[in-house]
């Protein structure tokens, strides 16, 4: 054999065995609005997927989108492979619930991790003398969009409040960067968002020149046993030194989590598992909700069914049996 054909030979036997080698993967993760703590999650995940080196290689990008009901749909519909969603959000479109009742149980929604606490969390315009959740009745209050996660936590509390969200008070469902504008120019009272803290939304509405206070959303035993999946929560006040409360303010919670579909591979979600896993002391690091975060807590307070790529990963580093 002349010495060029062997060297063609030897260069397509390695050109074929390094592209069969280095799979490619294109992943894609929808989180919430940009001044929410989803985004950011998702922003983080990316870059820590994208600079993973392994056989896989991944090529992900984050998605801003409404919130967890979108999220959950879209992933569903084989639109999103991967997005963030409250557990309640998990927990109903499981046992097809509020927002999935026409539609019956979502048997394809697979957790793969959860993640940190999002509180049920109300600002109201100081001069508008909004004490407390009952003094909503009469007044103008944003409480969500359709694809919004919080939407329905605000429906809960106003509820539990004694509130008739259509008879009661003037309702708005924008998006909660758009209800942080309306509150400033005075379109609006007061709005609801269920979020990590501290996050930037808070921060903004809080220094605002219209000042704010948080309002309380007190709970009673049986509300949490009619709706298991929330849990009680206090916003900690030192994180928003600018609005008018003196204490910390008490309300309920979710957990943030990132869910995917049955349909995807067990191999991307195996390997998105491992990367974040793997990385964990950086992730957690990265903002100041992740604080109470552990590997252990994170197997935990996922209400779709563990997807098998997640599984795995949880079994081989010996976080589940
Ligand atoms: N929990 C919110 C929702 O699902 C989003 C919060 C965020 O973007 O951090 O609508």
């Amino acid at each position: 054999m002349r010495p060029v054909t062997l060297f063609f030979i030897l260069f397509f036997a390695l050109f074929a065995s390094s592209a069969s080698f280095a799979k490619t993967l294109f992943i894609n993760i929808g989180t919430g609005g940009i001044t929410g703590v989803y985004y950011p999650t998702g922003a983080l995940i990316t870059k820590i997927l994208n600079r993973s080196q392994g056989t896989l290689v991944m090529k992900a990008v984050v998605e801003p989108t409404s919130g967890a009901v979108f999220n959950i749909n879209a992933i569903l519909g084989g639109h999103l492979l991967f997005g963030l969603a409250q557990s309640d959000r998990q927990y109903q479109a499981v046992t097809g619930t509020a927002d999935w009742l026409k539609r019956g149980p979502q048997k394809n929604l697979r957790s793969v991790f959860s993640l940190y606490p999002e509180i049920v969390t109300l600002v109201a315009a100081a001069d508008s003398e909004i004490k407390t959740i009952s003094d909503l009745r009469g007044k103008k209050v944003n409480i969500g969009p359709l694809g919004s996660g919080y939407r329905q936590n605000s429906l809960d509390a106003l509820t539990l409040a004694g509130l008739d969200p259509l008879t009661d008070l003037t309702t708005f469902d924008q998006r909660v960067d758009r209800a942080n504008k309306m509150l400033q120019h005075g379109d609006i009272d007061a709005f609801f968002y269920t979020v990590g803290h501290p996050n930037n939304s808070s921060n903004k509405a809080s220094s605002g020149s219209r000042k704010v206070n948080f309002v309380a959303i007190p709970t009673t035993d049986t509300f949490f046993t009619d709706k298991p999946y929330y849990e009680k929560a206090v916003i900690p006040i030192a994180h928003y030194p600018a609005a008018t409360n003196t204490s910390d303010v008490e309300s309920f919670a979710v957990k943030a989590g990132l869910v995917t579909s049955a349909k995807v591979s067990e191999e991307i979600v195996y390997a998105v598992t491992k990367a974040i896993f793997e990385n964990f002391d950086y992730f957690k690091n990265y903002h100041p909700a992740y604080s109470g975060l552990s590997k252990k807590e994170m197997i935990k307070d996922n209400e779709a069914p563990l997807h098998p790529g997640a599984l795995l990963y949880y079994r081989e580093s010996g976080l589940l049996p």
